[in-house]
């Protein structure tokens, strides 16, 4: 409980037993007797429980008067404030029975309904916090031969920093030195720890377990990994779903309806001559005091939050509720295939030189017309070259996205990818009875051979695709622009039921617009890919998900969701705890409404009195509240 809670916490106890002994002293004594007229009785009333009325709820009133200044009536605290002035206004007829206990008493409970709503919504948020808690305090530099700690925005990109076991690696980098388990459980829920060595790549935000490790940081603070995290949790809570706000906008609508209600009540039937205006103004003061919508206001955004905070702690990273609500309504899935349902990392399966060329020179020329290209199959060609790549060799490299790339070798024009390319060049080239991905290499013009190079597919890749339809989605399809033959082998060993192949960027994103418009009403539509060549699809699909926190820039800046550990699994965990959050918010409206509804009747009919519509609002909202913080609770998704 926060320092704020815990006063506020006091100041409603106080009023609370002020409000106990006021209760005890009007019942006990006869303040008639005492101040010898009924109408001084009433004003001795009304000043006594002003007291613990104003403790209680100065705030509330201060509140309501601001708004109201901004020209923001229609809120809880316009609700509450008028309809426990009312209820002290009714010392106005002093013939009638006093409601001044129970206007006190409306001001109190709503604020432990608002205390305990605080308090809920500050657990959710630490526990989405301290899940979150990645972010490094300092970096270790080493600096004339001794120590010293800075902070991580401080240390220049190629800087070597040292991380000790058990500290946080607070930039992303390469291993220069040392051996150890990294725990990268915070970034990708993944509970067994990594084994690092010189050259390992390292990520932000990972918990170094065993070994001191010197690393090389490859990127500013700004740029890593932790970073980037970080602002996508801030973001996510900030971005509203539209589930949320239809409540906003039904608020704004049902508040004047309410208020309008509950002065045609207070003011028709009397003018009609059916009753006492007191008993009719009393009833449209209940009937206010019921209608506060606090619980649906409060619930619902609770609900999302704890779904993200949920999705999270799985290594799901939900950019906002809106792609929450989305993810839950999705019957299409569209995967790209490399990197995506494919490991990404080629093998080079065969190396086919022409006559008379020799075929390492082949995977030379090729390996270093990819030195600047972040492309799997790029990386896979020069692990496969394995020498070393003199990047000052290599001039006006530039890639073709879905053909290949052209570079100046050594003052030689190389040319590596796909027929297309070689068609875009004019150069010749012929085919290859090997399955697999060609890449075709020309040289100043001619046709040196070519290299097949085979992918696997990720381990989870075909369990996903079952998992996904046994969840009820209807289309799994992928997109690849390899060839057909890859294309259709990838496809039937997971069970894809339509795959497009040979798919420049630009027709991924033709392809996704037929599937968007060949979508049933409502049904969404996901595209999962690792942003490389398709980010322009990431933006397009309904919901744009994408293949890691280690993979590229572009990806997580354009995708909606984001599964920090690269497992196409969790897409199918994604759309089933998007469910289960979107069934909890669903509950709550219809409870919230419900309830509401019910005792707006009976308010209306003069049945209920304002004590049942405290305990119906404050009751409605804590059962809502204890539904919404389920949506936290992952256990039932974990592998
Ligand atoms: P996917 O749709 O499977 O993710 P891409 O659209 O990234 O594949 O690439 C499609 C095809 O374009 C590859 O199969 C390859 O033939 C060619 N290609 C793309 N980038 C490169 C590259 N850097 N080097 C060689 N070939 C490439
Ligand atoms: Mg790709």
């Amino acid at each position: 409980m926060s320092k704020k809670q815990k006063r506020w916490l006091v100041r409603i106890l106080v009023a609370l037993a002020l409000f106990a002994c006021v209760l005890a002293v009007t019942a006990l004594v006869s303040l008639e007797q005492l101040t010898g007229s009924r109408t001084a009785a009433v004003w001795l009333e009304f000043a006594l429980f002003l007291v613990p009325y104003l403790i209680a709820g100065y705030d509330v009133l201060l509140k309501a008067a601001r708004n109201i200044g901004h020209g923001q009536v229609f809120d809880e605290n316009f609700l509450m404030s008028l309809a426990t002035v009312g209820a002290f206004a009714m010392v106005l007829f002093p013939e009638t029975d006093p409601h001044m206990a129970e206007g006190a008493a409306v001001m109190l409970f709503y604020q432990v309904g608002e205390l305990f709503q605080s308090y809920a919504v500050g657990r959710s948020r630490k526990s989405i916090a301290d899940m979150m808690d990645i972010a490094p305090e300092y970096a270790t530099i080493e600096c004339d031969g001794h120590l010293e700690e800075v902070g991580p925005d401080e240390v220049p990109v190629g800087s070597v920093i040292v991380v000790k076991p058990g500290e946080r690696v607070p930039l992303d980098g390469v291993v220069v030195d040392g051996a150890s388990q990294l725990d990268t459980a915070a970034l990708t829920g993944e509970s067994v720890p990594r084994s690092v060595e010189p050259g390992s790549e390292v990520v932000s935000g990972c918990v170094n377990l065993t070994g001191a490790l010197r690393v090389r940081t490859s990127k500013p603070y700004g740029d890593s990994t932790v970073a980037r995290i970080l602002e996508l949790v801030e973001n996510a809570a900030e971005k509203k779903a539209r589930t949320e706000s239809f409540i906003t906008r039904f608020a704004r609508v049902y508040t004047p309806i309410v208020t309008g209600t509950a002065v045609l009540l207070a003011v028709v039937p009397p003018l009609l001559g059916a009753g006492a205006w007191s008993d009719w103004i009393l009833r449209g003061l209940t009937f206010l005091v019921v209608s506060c919508p606090c619980a649906l206001v409060i619930s619902v955004p609770l609900s999302f939050f704890g779904g993200i905070g949920g999705a999270s702690r799985l290594g799901i990273l939900v950019k906002g509720s809106n792609y929450l609500e989305l993810l839950s309504k999705v019957d299409t899935v569209v995967f790209d295939k490399t990197g995506t349902l494919t490991d990404g990392t080629f093998d080079v399966v065969a190396i086919h030189a022409e006559e008379g060329v020799d075929p390492a020179a082949v995977l030379s020329h090729a390996a270093h017309a990819e030195a600047f290209s972040d492309h799997p199959i790029a990386v896979s060609l020069r692990r496969a070259y394995a020498g070393p790549i003199d990047q000052k060799r290599v001039r006006q490299a530039e890639e073709a996205s879905g053909h290949g790339v052209r570079a100046v070798v050594d003052e030689r024009e190389v040319l590596v990818g796909n027929d297309k390319l070689m068609a875009r060049h004019g150069a010749a080239w012929h085919d290859c009875e090997l399955a697999g991905t060609v890449l075709h290499v020309c040289v100043d013009g001619r046709y040196v051979g070519h290299i097949v190079i085979a992918d696997v597919v990720k381990a989870d890749a075909a369990q996903t695709i079952a998992d996904l339809h046994a969840a009820g989605v209807k289309r799994c399809v992928m997109l690849t622009g390899d060839r057909a033959d890859v294309a259709q082998a990838v496809g039937g060993q997971l069970g894809i039921d339509e795959v497009r192949a040979q798919l420049l960027p630009e027709d991924k994103v033709n392809e996704v617009e037929r599937l968007l418009g060949s979508q049933a009403d409502g049904a969404k539509l996901a595209f999962v890919g690792d942003g490389i060549n398709d980010a322009p699809v990431l933006t397009r699909a309904d919901v744009g998900i994408a293949m890691g926190a280690m993979g590229s820039d572009a990806a997580i800046e354009a995708a909606d969701v984001v599964l920090m550990d690269d497992k196409p699994s969790n897409i199918a965990r994604a759309i089933r705890l998007a469910r289960g959050t979107m069934r909890i918010v669903w509950q709550n409206i219809v409870f919230a409404l419900g309830v509401k509804i019910a005792i707006l009747i009976l308010a209306a009919l003069g049945i209920a009195n304002m004590w049942l519509a405290v305990f119906g609002d404050v009751g409605v909202a804590v059962l809502a509240i204890l539904n919404a913080m389920r949506a936290m609770n992952v256990r039932k998704y974990r592998p």
